[in-house]
């Protein structure tokens, strides 16, 4: 008989094909990966068109993509640090995590990258101006720029408070 799951639609190609033209893949919940293999083997030369091109064996060459990849993320500290609030945010609590890097570009301009507190340009940390313990949120309107004397000052207070 023949099932729905018999054959399934490539979207790279856009073509229903048998399921025995996909290649198997463990971890995918129908068991086989989600491009066919004619789509997956001209991806496979795409790349190493690539890697020819740059005159590279593949021992030079993926060890050379980790290391773009490393340096892209030292070039763009301000991410890691957001990843770092967001989940250290969800930790506490939060539910609405919703804070893009843009958004926190755009804070510290309305700011000038100075604390919204004291005005101090130093140590900058990220406020939420509702505490995430009293159920503030992990949002553009709920974050300010914070110098770290002064995020000290208002934790100590709210650990006073309660
Ligand atoms: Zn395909
Ligand atoms: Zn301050």
């Amino acid at each position: 008989m023949d099932t729905l799951e018999s054959t399934k639609r490539c979207p790279q190609c856009g073509l229903t094909k048998n399921r025995s033209d996909f290649n198997h893949h463990r971890y995918h919940a129908d068991g086989v990966k989600s491009e066919c293999r004619n789509c997956q083997s001209l991806r496979a030369a795409r790349y190493n068109e690539k890697r020819r091109n740059a005159g590279m064996t593949w021992g030079e060459f993926l060890p050379n993509r980790a290391r773009h990849q490393k340096r892209y993320k030292a070039g763009h500290p301000l991410n890691k640090r957001l990843d770092l609030a967001r989940w250290r945010a969800r930790k506490r609590g939060a539910t609405v995590l919703t804070l893009t890097v843009e958004e926190w570009r755009k804070r510290l301009r309305e700011y000038k990258e100075s604390c919204a507190f004291c005005g101090e340009h130093t140590y900058l940390t990220m406020e939420h101006v509702v505490a995430i313990a009293d159920g503030g949120e992990h949002t553009y309107e709920n974050v300010v720029p914070c110098c770290f004397a002064c995020n000290l000052k208002r934790n100590g207070a709210r650990t006073k408070k309660t």
